[in-house]
């Protein structure tokens, strides 16, 4: 995959990207902790707080087994989660102290905390300030305490609004927010509402997901009893396409299907998911990539404090095949606003460019991607459709099994 097609691809989208940086390989961290479950949610995460000393010191352990895995400087750190901003100073600094006594870390690298805003008071941004922390994704989903209740999310209307003024007033500017759409209460004018709140509160990123009912949630649960309404597909549509033509009258490009964000304001650790840049995944649930091989760790904190105390590694490795590959390239480039390149599908080999060049057309007639140059991009009426259209371009091999 390091073909030189790729490497002219790489200097086309970091120009358009506005990025100085290189791609340097990015470090998740995925801190298993939550006060409470969201109605909706189904990552790996314990409401018990009981473990949080071992857990880091597990996380710690895991860094230092994995050091030799990045030899190059790293660009992006992201705690996420789970609920990162629940860790205490000593929790947080000992994770920092670890990274930087055995990785060698870009003095630019964007590094990102995912927090709750009844967990970001006065006290917990002095001491993130203290820490390398410079970007706060806030997991804020709604401006209206009926919503925020219905997704029994542990926070308020307020608390939403405050963190996001006390984290800029202590000198967080890099701030990304979470909105969620879609959801049954969610009327269009809360909806408005909720975009016009975020613009006037100068948030340069958005990150807004339709909710999805995954099964084994309470949510998954309460609509199969009847006690709640399902999703309505047009509504969320509609929500997502008022929410593009909101956010691009603010001048916020949208460069992932659920990401916007001012010029130069991009995230730099999700955006080198996308383009395929190795990253290390530590901590219970946290998946790593170096390019060729998945790397998936347990997801329960018990086996992985277990493992790693013992001096194991808590992971499964996942050889990725050239379909595979080709087929992550699809689903993740699709999505963004630089789209496929034509001739990084053709470093792949000579069929995956003919049945790519053969797969589109069906879609670019319907109107539902465009060609710019090598590039294949999604239309606006595309983007309502872009899973479904990555899946259609997959491609498999059919002599796996001979
Ligand atoms: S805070 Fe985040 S990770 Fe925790 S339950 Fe809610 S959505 Fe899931």
């Amino acid at each position: 995959m390091c073909s030189a097609s790729s490497k002219i691809s790489d200097l086309d989208d970091n120009r358009i990207l506005g990025l100085t940086l290189p791609f340097m390989a990015g470090i998740y961290i995925h801190i298993p902790f939550c006060k409470q479950a969201c109605n909706y949610c189904d990552f790996h995460f314990s409401t018990s707080l009981q473990y949080v000393d071992e857990m880091t010191d597990a996380i710690c352990a895991e860094l230092i087994m994995k050091k030799n895995r990045i030899t190059d400087q790293v660009g992006s750190i992201y705690l996420g989660g789970g609920t990162p901003s629940l860790l205490s100073e000593k929790s947080l600094l000992k994770i920092f102290d670890t990274i930087s006594t055995h990785y060698s870390i870009d003095s630019a690298a964007e590094i990102t905390i995912e927090t709750n805003p009844d967990d970001l008071d006065a006290n917990k941004i002095a001491v993130l300030r203290q820490s390398p922390v410079n970007r706060f994704s806030i997991g804020v989903q709604s401006f209206f305490n009926e919503d925020l209740l219905w997704m029994n999310r542990a926070h308020n209307a307020n608390e939403a609004e405050t963190c996001i003024k006390r984290s800029q007033d202590a000198g967080f500017e890099n701030l990304s927010i979470d909105l969620i759409y879609g959801y049954p209460l969610l009327t269009d004018e809360k909806w408005f509402s909720n975009i016009r709140k975020v613009i006037g509160l100068q948030v340069p990123h958005i990150s807004a997901y339709s909710l999805t009912v995954e099964p084994r949630t309470a949510l998954a649960h309460a609509i199969k009893k009847g006690s709640q309404l399902p999703v309505n597909d047009e509504q969320s549509a509609a929500q997502f396409v008022s929410l593009i033509d909101k956010l691009a009258v603010a001048g916020f490009d949208h460069y992932e299907i659920s990401n916007f964000s001012l010029p130069g304001k991009h995230a730099v650790h999700n955006t080198n998911y996308w383009r395929g840049v190795p990253y290390l995944g530590i901590g219970p649930s946290a998946h790593g990539f170096n390019g060729h091989v998945r790397y998936l760790n347990v997801a329960s904190n018990a086996k992985y404090i277990s493992e790693l105390t013992a001096g194991r590694l808590a992971e499964t490795v996942e050889e990725l095949s050239l379909h595979d590959r080709f087929n992550e390239y699809i689903m993740t480039s699709l999505r963004t606003m630089w789209g496929t390149d034509l001739q990084k599908v053709a470093s792949y080999g000579k069929v995956f460019l003919e049945d790519t060049s053969k797969n589109i057309k069906p879609f670019i007639e319907r109107d539902w991607l465009k060609t710019e140059g090598n590039k294949i991009i999604l239309t606006a009426e595309g983007k309502l459709f872009a899973d479904y259209i990555a899946s259609e371009l997959f491609l498999f091999n059919e002599h796996a099994a001979d």
